[in-house]
């Protein structure tokens, strides 16, 4: 995601009804040029829905599949980045001879393009404004093929809601990280470590939120806590309200 104030300079976002013209498919002849040498951020839903189509933990896709960099868009909080092959090619660890070995959850980035999408992040409004623009990559072949597209039926089809709505709530909650909330401690202090558990290694928060029986601290409705229980998605939900709780920012959580 990008940020209005990360515009390149003369680039203009797509008008919500503009057409564009894209496919991307089997025969083409750049067909996965586009998952080698790739420079991927993973926000967290994107962790969060590899790993269960991987079948692994949390704790184990980030120690296999990514690495952890300087943020993204401000120094106070790390962000995290798909670890490529170490090797000539630098492919993603996912493709597969036919393609990609992830496609029903491959990450927010890979959806999305040939598109890239920002987000307004101004919160304290009350509001989120997205927008899209277009990537213009030669290497992509894409460009060229007929099938015409607006924004709206682009994320339909590549089933974006969800990515789209979980990567605004953290974009809200990496928002109150910009503003370096961490109290003195620092990179790697204890408050940031756990935040990055929330965030980065939901199996993790999970046993934590058992261990401190953090759902019981809150008014929170019987069956959401059912649902926080058997979803993972859920629990994140949780996680970013109970952070922002936890770093003394207005939450949507009331204590008891
Ligand atoms: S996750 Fe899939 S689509 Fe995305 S770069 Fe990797 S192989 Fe390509
Ligand atoms: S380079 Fe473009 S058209 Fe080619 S496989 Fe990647 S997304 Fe599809």
């Amino acid at each position: 995601m990008k940020t209005q104030k990360d515009f390149p300079e003369g680039m203009q976002p797509l008008g919500k009804k503009e057409k564009f013209t894209f496919r991307c498919h089997k025969d083409i002849d750049c067909y996965m040029v586009c998952c080698k040498k790739v420079d991927m951020f993973l926000f967290p839903y994107d962790i969060l829905r590899l790993k269960t189509c991987l079948n692994i933990s949390s704790q184990e896709f980030m120690e296999n599949y990514s690495q952890v960099v300087q943020g993204q868009s401000h120094p106070y909080f790390p962000a995290v980045m798909l670890r490529l092959a170490d090797d000539e090619q630098k492919a993603c660890p996912f493709l597969m001879e036919d393609g990609c070995g992830v496609y029903a959850d491959r990450p927010s980035s890979c959806r999305t393009y040939p598109l890239e999408r920002g987000v307004d992040r101004s919160p304290e409004k009350g509001m989120c404004n997205e927008f899209y623009f277009m990537t213009d990559n030669d290497y992509c072949h894409g460009h060229k093929e007929t099938k015409e597209f607006t924004i709206k039926k682009w994320t339909r089809d590549q089933r974006l809601d969800d990515y789209n709505m979980m990567n605004d709530l953290w974009a809200e909650v990496d928002t109150v990280f910009s503003s370096n909330p961490w109290a003195g401690e620092g990179s790697g202090g204890s408050k940031q470590q756990v935040a990055f558990t929330v965030c980065y290694d939901i199996d993790n928060f999970r046993l934590m939120v058992a261990k401190h029986s953090l759902l019981d601290r809150f008014v929170i409705p019987k069956n959401q806590k059912r649902r926080i229980k058997d979803s993972d998605t859920e629990l994140l939900k949780f996680g970013f309200e109970w952070l922002k709780y936890f770093l003394g920012k207005p939450s949507s959580l009331s204590p008891k």
